[in-house]
């Protein structure tokens, strides 16, 4: 080989991008993904209409929706997806937050490596920072607990604010709260909550005002029998997931009946055991039924006859919640069935909305699972204040289970940002610089806040500096009069999960995105061929 003839690893026309090239490329997909949800975070950020090649049309608000439904391709920015995935799985608000935070620690950290801080010392000074960070956000925090349902309420409605669904967030907010504190249990002495013991029901039609919370579970079937009741007071209600029906053999099988009398005996029989098992739910004191199985039409005779409200063929998970919600047992086998084993609910109901025959089981004692019914004016209406209050929802429990809230407004993060800076002081060296661009990129979310509602933002962040320079930690930017405010007079207050996971989530991604120097395609570049089977032989394989 001839001295100074270029080495290919690579096949010809692989992709390839090294050293700041790659970074470069990195951070500008990181922050483009970041200032595409910024327009949206606050109480006076913008939505977006996201349409897909169909046609489908999504309009929401929300963070983790926009980068979820959006054609991403860029490996880096796929990180910022995840940064906000993540975030909306572990405390299912701050989403936005999250990624516009993720896409400022890279542009800051850009200027330091333009002035040549190597990427390792910079990403070890982020670590620092986030840890001191977290400690700050406890030191900060406020204490709550499940007794205190007004503070609960302007958590929920923080997290409402933002949305369009804000002008109904009172009555949205106390739902959220009254839903929480209803299935809130103890684990090792600890609230917690689990949402599957939240049903939500969306239906198209009404006023988001309509939206309601329902001490009980709505299943999503009618009466099988139109001789039934269609509302049963004072309901003893048996949950079965077996059919009331005659076993079918497991195997092909042929009976051979010769005479006429024989055929009506043989008929007779297996109506009497339809109606045996009519008499036995009877006999326990039901006046409903609900199977997760089929019910015989005969049996269906027998069952309305007796005055007893049925449903079949309800969802398993359905099955499960109304057990939670009317204390009772699900029976697996109809000579199991006890008094027992029934459930309580004042009222059993069948109600059409829009164009569904629904079945309401209402007025549960203690419900330890309910249901909210979600009302509004579209479809998109409707999807749109779901999200919002699986928000509201999420922030309430974190709320209870960690027992502590920090304001929002961007005031823990201004304070975050003075208390960093001091502490950059002390931990010296060249990560001090890395610490000090943390700090400032923790200022985008007050500035973002105050840009998103047409302030000065500039402006505006010199005061809030002062004002948490003088020692007051709870002020934030009120959106609506322009100025710094007392967040937690105002009753802007977040769980302190969703400020500690945005920290750490943001932070990971900055810091793993900063730590590439090299993007090599895995596969060949001709750009329309399938991607690399698994096992398959890699020949584009690079040696550093
Ligand atoms: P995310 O997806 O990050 O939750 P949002 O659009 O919900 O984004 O905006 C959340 C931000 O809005 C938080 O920083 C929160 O503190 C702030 N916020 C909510 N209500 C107010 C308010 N009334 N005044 C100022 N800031 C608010
Ligand atoms: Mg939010």
């Amino acid at each position: 080989m001839m001295p100074g003839q270029p080495i290919f690893i690579l096949k010809e026309g692989s992709k390839r991008e090294s050293g700041k090239n790659a970074m470069q490329n990195n951070i500008n997909a990181a922050k483009a993904i970041a200032d595409a949800v910024k327009t949206t975070l606050g109480p006076r950020g913008m939505d977006k209409m996201l349409v897909d090649s169909l046609g489908d049309i999504v309009i929401t608000n929300d963070g983790v929706t926009i980068l979820k439904e959006m054609d991403i391709e860029h490996p880096a920015a796929k990180m910022l997806v995840e940064v906000s995935k993540t975030q909306d799985q572990e405390v299912g608000d701050g989403t936005t937050t999250a990624a516009v935070l993720a896409g400022e620690l890279l542009r800051k950290a850009e200027d330091l490596l333009n002035q040549n801080v190597h990427p390792t010392v910079i990403a070890s000074g982020y670590r620092l920072a986030a840890e001191k960070a977290k400690q700050v956000l406890d030191e900060i925090s406020i204490p709550v607990t499940d007794n205190d349902e007004s503070l609960l309420l302007k958590i929920a409605n923080t997290a409402l604010n933002s949305k369009s669904a804000s002008t109904s967030k009172q009555k949205l907010g106390e739902i959220a709260v009254k839903a929480v504190l209803q299935v809130k249990q103890i684990r090792d002495g600890k609230p917690y909550v689990d949402f599957d013991d939240i049903q939500l029901v969306k239906k198209q039609g009404g006023a988001i005002d309509d939206t309601q919370l329902i001490h009980g579970i709505i299943v999503d079937k009618e009466r099988v029998h139109p001789g039934m009741p269609v509302v049963v007071n004072n309901a003893k209600i048996a949950l079965l997931n077996f059919a009331l029906e005659i076993k079918k053999p497991e195997f092909d099988t042929s009976i051979r009946i010769e005479d006429p009398e024989s055929i009506m005996k043989f008929k007779k029989q297996e109506e009497n055991i339809l109606k045996e098992m009519v008499e036995k739910i009877k006999s326990v004191g039901a006046n409903v039924v609900l199977t997760q199985k089929g019910i015989d039409d005969l049996a269906m005779h027998f069952l309305s006859k007796e005055g007893i409200y049925a449903a079949r063929r309800v969802k398993k998970s359905d099955i499960e919640k109304l057990a939670k919600a009317i204390g009772g047992n699900i029976v697996t086998n109809i000579d199991d069935l006890t008094p027992s084993d029934l459930g309580e609910a004042e009222k059993v109901e069948e109600i059409k909305i829009g164009e569904d025959h629904l079945t309401f089981v209402t007025g549960c004692k203690n419900p330890k699972a309910v249901s909210i019914l979600i009302r509004g004016g579209t479809e998109h209406v409707v999807d749109e204040i779901e999200r919002s209050l699986v928000d509201s929802l999420h922030v309430v429990a974190s709320a209870i289970e960690d027992g502590k809230i920090v304001p929002g407004g961007g005031a823990a993060a201004t304070e975050l940002a003075l208390r960093l800076r001091e502490y950059s002081a002390k931990v010296g060296g060249r990560e001090q610089l890395a610490i000090e661009k943390f700090a400032e990129a923790l200022e985008i979310i007050p500035r973002t806040l105050a840009e998103n509602a047409g302030l000065d933002a500039i402006g505006i962040l010199i005061n809030l500096k002062k004002e948490h320079a003088e020692g007051k930690k709870t002020y934030g930017v009120d959106v609506f009069k322009g100025k710094p405010a007392d967040m937690v007079e105002l009753g802007v207050i977040e769980p302190i999960r969703v400020g500690k996971q945005a920290i750490n989530s943001a932070t990971d991604a900055a810091v793993m995105i900063l730590r590439i120097d090299d993007v090599i395609a895995t596969k060949a570049s001709s750009g329309t061929s399938p991607p690399k089977k698994p096992g398959e032989e890699s020949k584009s394989e690079s040696e550093d």
